[in-house]
């Protein structure tokens, strides 16, 4: 109540200031991130588990994505000015839409606060961040840290649950805009009750990426990619490269070189700066992921690497590959979450096109061949918001990021993300 309080009385000061005042705002929040950089990797590696090691790209990424948003503030243009019928000039604004609520999951904590809150920001909106309750530290620190850079009430924090504290954001008519980064079926939820106030939702949901592997692939490359982009922070990615289709001539080689790979990851404490996954989130997550596995296991795939608990102080998984996995496997239609990688041998492009399609996700998915002509055809044919040729998981904030299908709407991160926080206005003027 008072943090929509708040923002709402904040925003006609706000919305009224220039492109120039909000990027100069983001700018210095960018900066203050980096400032706090050790801190904030410290916070986050002991909040989430993930290895100190990768939390410098992480802030690196999170500054850098506020200040692509600083500068894109100062871009957002109208298309059209002109007169269109004779005695009238028309013109196209894009206004803010009002008090913005971002909700946040517990993967990359800061990272998504970051990509929420600015172009939320950028396009004059006042926002209240929910951060997700396992890991809502990194969230109170941003706003302790930019609270002098925004008028009182512009960013704002609340900490609590999904149905307490998420869900009273949602049914808000003070609210303009949710956007939620989480699951399937909160997005669901969310969307049910936005319908009510006919508020917009942007929705960063789930995925389950296809890694389809071709024959021609260079094999080194492909392993290199899905062992990091398989097993970043643990799993715990909605781009992981969770899900790999081979091709009848690569699949065993394949298979091997990743379990070779998922056993030579250098597993534990995060604190250690030669580590390279840590444990997952949360004892209920660890279960998660032990339960598909097991289940699996049971329904004949064969468990390559890994496949059972690590001991240490903390909810580990052993990175695991499994192999023999069927299309309508749960392993394979539904997300883990965890350090777990499936391969399935398919026969021609046909059938790997049509099981990479196969599921209810379109977030992310890759392509490795050396045959440009099947790279493009491929690509062209895949519904997923982001494809890769030849890579798995580089992201930049210039271009887009968000779902296709049940992954959800709206997109992250490059200038349609601001225009997703923002309205299109036509304004008419009568000579
Ligand atoms: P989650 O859906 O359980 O929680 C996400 C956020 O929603 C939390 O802050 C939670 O408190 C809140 N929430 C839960 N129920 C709510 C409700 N009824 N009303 C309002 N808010 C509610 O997801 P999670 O477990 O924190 O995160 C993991 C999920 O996020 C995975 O499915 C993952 O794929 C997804 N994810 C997607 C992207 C993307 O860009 N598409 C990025 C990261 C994570």
């Amino acid at each position: 109540e008072a943090a929509v309080a708040a923002a709402a009385a904040a925003f006609p000061e706000w919305a009224a200031t220039t492109p120039q005042e909000r990027a100069s705002a983001l700018l210095a929040f960018a900066d203050r991130i980096e400032e706090h950089g050790d801190e904030l990797a410290q916070i986050e590696s002991r909040n989430v588990g993930k290895p100190i090691s990768a939390m410098a790209d992480e802030v690196w990424f999170a500054a850098d994505n506020l200040r692509f948003f600083a500068g894109a503030a100062r871009c957002l243009e109208g298309r059209a000015t002109g007169e269109y019928m004779a005695g009238y000039t028309s013109m196209i604004r894009r206004d803010p839409l009002g008090v913005v609520a971002s909700i946040a999951p517990w993967n990359y904590p800061f990272m998504m606060a970051a990509w929420k809150v600015g172009p939320a920001l950028a396009a004059g909106n006042t926002v209240v961040l929910k951060p997700s309750e396992l890991t809502p530290l990194s969230s109170l620190k941003l706003a302790e840290w930019t609270e002098d850079l925004f008028p009182p009430g512009v960013f704002n924090v609340v900490c609590g649950q999904g149905e307490t504290a998420g869900a009273p954001l949602v049914a808000d008519p003070r609210v303009a805009l949710v956007s939620l980064t989480g699951d399937v079926a909160t997005g669901k939820i969310i969307a049910r009750t936005a319908a009510d106030s006919l508020k917009r939702v942007h929705l960063e949901l789930g995925g389950k990426a296809p890694v389809l592997v071709f024959d021609d692939a260079d094999l080194e490359a492909v392993v290199a990619g899905i062992k990091v982009a398989g097993y970043a922070n643990a799993g715990q990615d909605c781009t992981a490269a969770c899900r790999v289709l081979a091709g009848p001539a690569i699949h065993d080689d394949l298979v091997n070189g990743l379990s070779d790979a998922a056993r030579s990851l250098v597993v534990g404490d995060p604190s250690d700066e030669s580590t390279e996954l840590g444990p997952v989130v949360s004892a209920e997550q660890r279960e998660r992921v032990e339960g598909m596995v097991e289940r699996a296991r049971e329904a004949g795939a064969e468990v390559v690497a890994g496949g059972a608990r690590r001991d240490g102080a903390g909810f580990y998984y052993q990175p695991s590959v499994l192999a023999g996995v069927g299309q309508d496997a749960e392993i394979v239609q539904r997300e883990v979450f965890g350090p777990v990688v499936t391969v399935q041998r398919f026969t021609d492009e046909e059938t790997a096109l049509e099981w990479a399609n196969g599921v209810d996700y379109g977030l992310s998915a890759s392509v490795w061949t050396r045959d440009v002509g099947r790279a493009m055809r491929v690509s062209a044919k895949l519904q997923f918001g982001t494809v890769w040729v030849n890579d798995h998981i580089p992201l930049v904030s210039e271009m887009p990021h968000g779902g296709f299908k049940q992954s959800g709407y709206g997109k992250d991160m490059s200038m349609y993300a601001l225009e997703a926080y923002s309205e299109i206005k036509h304004v008419m003027v009568k000579w």
